[in-house]
């Protein structure tokens, strides 16, 4: 851990954690392109690399004050060093939650086998097939990875979410639904509204923010996050 580094660090926050006080570890690098994405810098590797040891550092010192730490990106689990900062913080008695995006089942798996995580939170951002997980990460993936992964979670993570941002021109309302339908867990379902702030592609910072309320409207039992 002594020279691996991190694309970013918040010493505290009260937004990435649900009920918690984390602190956030960001990692560089992602192999998804969403367009309407707001991390251009992390996602392309542009932000000034952080050593983990100064972080965890930096952790230790505040251990009192934190509920947890969160670990997001990019996306963590394309990092080697994702699973030895795990081990690091469990074995400082540290609550983790784990963003993703699904794309790495195996290194799920060994997370979970390990018990390195207390709360999983991964993005199903198109419906379940490869054609519109295509246009919506601006990638090809293969969906079998994500269905595989959605079920490691259901099965294994001791807390989740699965989380969708509702986009109309880019994830029509039917295909929304058809999420829904797919996932069938609406207990652990998050739609999470769309805003024009610092996006990947630039047309995307035309589009209009999505407003909490139409969402509610669509889907009045669904948890929504403005
Ligand atoms: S929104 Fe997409 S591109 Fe951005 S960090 Fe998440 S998975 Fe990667």
């Amino acid at each position: 851990m002594q020279n691996t580094t991190a694309g970013g660090y918040l010493p505290a926050s009260f937004l990435d954690w649900e009920g918690h006080v984390a602190a956030v570890i960001f990692t560089s690098g992602c192999n998804f392109k969403c367009p309407w994405c707001h991390n251009y810098d992390l996602v392309f590797s542009k932000t000034d690399p952080i050593k983990i040891a100064t972080i965890l550092n930096d952790i230790e010192r505040r251990r009192s004050f934190l509920d947890g730490v969160v670990i997001s990106g990019g996306e963590p689990t394309i990092c080697p060093s994702l699973i030895p900062l795990m081990r690091e913080l469990k074995s400082m008695g540290l609550p983790v939650k784990l963003d993703t995006n699904g794309s790495f089942p195996n290194v799920l798996e060994s997370i979970f086998d390990e018990k390195l995580v207390d709360f999983v939170a991964m993005d199903v951002k198109a419906p379940l097939n490869d054609e519109d997980l295509e246009i919506v990460t601006g990638v090809s993936i293969s969906s079998n990875l994500l269905k595989k992964s959605i079920n490691l979670i259901k099965k294994y993570a001791p807390a989740y979410e699965f989380r969708t941002t509702y986009l109309p021109e880019l994830l029509s309302k039917e295909k929304l639904f058809q999420i829904r339908e797919e996932l069938d867990d609406d207990d652990h379902w998050v739609v999470q509204c769309f805003k024009p702030v610092n996006c990947i592609s630039k047309e995307y910072l035309e589009y209009k923010e999505v407003r909490a309320e139409v969402v509610k409207q669509l889907l009045p039992d669904i948890k929504i996050r403005g």
